[in-house]
């Protein structure tokens, strides 16, 4: 007999969810299955991207998933299947969420046009450390359950037919042991704090991209190595993340600056670098991230007017900036303030004003109001900066997550390379792959909903061969 019936690496909003829907399963079915949670970060800290999260929530007012436009950015790369069943489910998602005592706030936006059908999402009271925490006070409530912290899972064991049957750990004293368990579900994140991953997938310069919070560290891509090693098959872009673009003089993390989309954004140099204008304002500062990072020497400015500031002004867009960005009267003043050339930016701004086409400045749609003549052109929201003060903020890119990662079904068993499930093996979360472009505001959800999936279809099974 196994250790455990399940063994779950990772205790973000995957590893926690597919614990407690598994242990809530069985107790309902008449028998309470046995499950080892194994999470590589110390108790009591922070470890994992869940934890750090708000997190926006790309919800309906009904609760279901605003969806068209993930379609749209995905294009047809998206994997229907997966996704039709993410749309099934985040109505019980939600109730899931519901039920354990997460209250979800919605919230209509009236000044940024969002990358959403309608102009709404949700986000829960409390951040995810705080829900993540009442799931695992859940937990521990069943005697059957077990969560083993500093314990880092690094080989999954296969029995005589190929069926997954356990996996090795890591103590923090370097003491290996083997976990046996009927099932193992990989729900350990991406490979965003694993220099070497990165440099492999996504090239040169990967060193210089600091992620933007110290728990995704423990990130270190082991679930899809371990994976991989026995035959699975993987899905999304690897080549690609989510990168956002962060105050670099906040002394705290996650300092984000949005809006960019609004006014322009200059390198070192004072010159324009990307169409600041193509696309909404999410996505703009995800583009212009990975711009910063690639090409602009990991330095970027922001610049913008009162017009802009003003609209946002108690508005959840800057709520995320640590600090208030640099102003002045004039462009040059500003300029110094930043520690950029003076003259440079006064030509650069001139430069766009005189471009801004006319028609009316609208930031809750895709305006149209373009600039001409000018190199990169801004497709959207080119209003001249004219509006003492003026204001700026510095920005770097720091990573937030990886988007390859494991194929699965939307069952949420991992698949091989010839797309057969591997026996005994499910993976939720981070940690499977899907995106290629990145609708916005759907991970958590993801993490959430297959989360779910896994441990209901885990219990399922194990209460089935019990009746025979
Ligand atoms: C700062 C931040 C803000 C975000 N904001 C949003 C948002 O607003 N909306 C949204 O939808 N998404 C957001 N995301 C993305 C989203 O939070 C994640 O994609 C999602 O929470 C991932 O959940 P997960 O359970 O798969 O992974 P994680 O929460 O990262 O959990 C993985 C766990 O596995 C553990 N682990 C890793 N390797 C091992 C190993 N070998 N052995 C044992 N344990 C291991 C880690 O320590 C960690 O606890 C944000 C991410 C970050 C970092």
């Amino acid at each position: 007999m196994p250790d455990y019936d399940m063994v779950v690496i990772g205790s973000g909003f995957a590893g926690s969810t597919a614990t407690l829907s598994f242990l809530e399963t069985t107790e309902k079915a008449g028998q309470v299955g046995r499950v080892a949670l194994i999470e590589a970060g110390k108790k009591g800290t922070w470890p994992g991207g869940s934890r750090w999260t708000r997190p926006f929530l790309r919800l309906n007012r009904d609760t279901t998933l605003l969806g068209d436009r993930a379609e749209r950015v995905e294009q047809n790369l998206l994997d229907l299947d997966y996704w039709r069943k993410l749309e099934d489910e985040v109505p019980n998602t939600v109730k899931f969420m519901q039920d354990h005592g997460v209250k979800l706030i919605h919230h209509d936006e009236e000044n940024a046009a969002l990358d959403f059908e309608e102009q709404h999402f949700a986000y829960p009271v409390g951040g995810g450390k705080e829900i993540i925490d009442e799931y695992l006070i859940l937990i521990a409530k069943y005697e059957t359950a077990n969560v083993f912290y500093d314990h880092e899972a690094t080989e999954l064991t296969l029995d005589d037919e190929g069926r997954v049957n356990g996996v090795v750990v890591s103590e923090s004293d370097g003491q290996q042991r083997t976990v046996t368990a009927g099932t193992v579900v990989l729900a350990c994140g991406g490979f965003e704090g694993d220099p070497e991953m990165l440099k492999q997938y996504t090239g040169r310069d990967a060193d210089d991209l600091p992620i933007i919070v110290p728990g995704i560290k423990y990130n270190r891509g082991a679930g899809i190595r371990m994976a991989m090693d026995i035959g699975a098959g993987t899905a999304g872009q690897f080549d690609m993340v989510h990168a956002e673009l962060v105050d670099p003089r906040a002394k705290t993390p996650h300092s984000v600056i949005w809006g960019q989309n609004y006014g322009i954004v200059v390198n070192e140099n004072c010159e324009r670098f990307h169409d600041e204008g193509e696309d909404y304002l999410f996505a703009t500062t995800e583009l212009i991230a990975y711009d910063t990072w690639r090409h602009q020497n990991q330095k970027s400015y922001f610049i913008t007017d009162k017009t802009v500031m003003d609209r946002f002004e108690g508005s959840w867009v800057y709520e995320t900036a640590a600090l208030p960005p640099e102003q002045s009267d004039t462009i040059g003043g500003l300029a110094e303030k930043l520690g950029l050339d003076p003259t440079k930016l006064e030509e650069t701004v001139s430069e766009f004003n005189a471009a801004c086409g006319s028609g009316d400045w609208d930031p809750v749609e895709m305006d149209g109001k373009e600039t001409s003549g000018i190199t990169p052109p801004k497709s959207n929201w080119a209003n001249p900066i004219v509006e003492a003060p003026f204001s700026g903020f510095p920005m770097t890119a720091q990573l937030k997550f990886t988007f390859g990662g494991l194929k699965v079904d939307p069952d949420g068993r991992v698949l091989n390379t010839n797309e057969e499930p591997i026996p005994g093996l499910y993976a939720a979360g981070e940690i499977t792959g899907l995106y290629h472009k990145h609708p916005p505001a759907t991970s958590v959800l993801r993490a959430n909903t297959f989360g779910c999936i896994v441990g209901t279809n885990v219990a399922e099974s194990l209460s089935a061969a019990a009746t025979g």
